[in-house]
């Protein structure tokens, strides 16, 4: 692994996906703290990214306290998070119309946006942002739709992953939802700012003023995580403790080697099977 290491030591910013990295669930990855914390100790900047709009920051703040990782608020970034910083860039303080959970909508409300939950006038509403909302009905979808249509609100979206890992197995992911609103307005959103699309890493790249080729990215999947770090153009680091298998990646040079259709960006710069190889020599 002599390799990997010669790779990381240029490294000042390294970010880590968190399910399949991090923790499995409510499990922590073995050794996953002690790596961090080592990490931390040689100076390394460390930020969480994470593709789930659901959860606050805050309380991957407190999940992560539990399994022994003492991290800030300011380290955290989830596609909520990214989302509601970029669109204040587009207008700040819009009022907004949402399809999500409290993970979102608390993000939205911290940079000053305003969610309007029951629109009278369609015209006022500047953005629909859809995210992953596990009681997302039809009367929802029905005022998104009017925002867009008759109101000509701008549609943009959390993440498009099509499921969302549980612990045991898979549910719908935010990406179901996106469709729904996507086929009634006959639009696609403006932009997507979870992985695998690269803004979120360019946000944290550009907030702690680090160039990509200072950084990396640790991810368990190649369609979101490893996609978006190469987008982005940093190390992208696959770790075999989550989603994607060593069959996987196998699979994946076979068919890259046969047929030039299969996207060059989803293959890793560098495969390991846990965070304890980081440090083994
Ligand atoms: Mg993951």
């Amino acid at each position: 692994m002599k390799e990997l290491i010669d790779v990381l030591k240029k490294k000042s910013l390294m970010i880590f996906d968190l399910d399949g990295v991090i923790y499995r669930g409510d499990e922590l990855i073995r050794n996953a703290d002690k790596v961090i914390q080592e990490l931390k100790n040689q100076a390394i900047k460390v930020v969480f990214n994470s593709n789930n709009s659901t959860i606050t920051r805050k309380k991957y703040v407190e999940k992560l306290k539990s399994f022994n990782i003492q991290t800030e608020l300011s380290n955290i970034y989830t596609s909520a998070s990214i989302t509601s910083v970029e669109i204040a860039k587009i207008k700040k303080n819009s009022n907004v119309f949402v399809i999500g959970e409290i993970g979102l909508r608390q993000e939205l409300e911290a940079v000053g946006h305003k969610i309007v939950v029951e629109p009278i006038n369609y015209g006022n509403i500047d953005f629909v942002i859809v995210g992953l909302d596990r009681n997302f009905n039809y009367n929802s979808l029905e005022i998104a739709q009017k925002c867009i249509l008759e109101g000509k609100a701008k549609f943009y979206a959390t993440n498009a992953d099509s499921t969302l890992p549980v612990a045991n197995g898979l549910k719908p992911g935010a990406g179901v939802i996106v469709k729904a609103l996507e086929i009634c307005t006959d639009q696609k959103p403006i932009k997507i700012f979870g992985k695998p699309e690269p803004f979120g890493i360019q946000l944290i790249l550009n907030d702690f003023k680090i160039k990509p080729n200072n950084a990396c990215i640790f991810g368990d999947r190649l369609n979101t995580d490893i996609l978006a770090g190469n987008r982005a153009e940093i190390t992208s680091i696959a770790v075999l403790t989550g989603v994607t298998s060593k069959e996987d990646i196998i699979k994946l040079y076979e068919e890259t080697e046969e047929s030039n259709l299969i996207d060059k960006n989803l293959i890793p710069n560098i495969v390991i099977n846990s965070l304890e190889e980081i440090f083994k020599n």
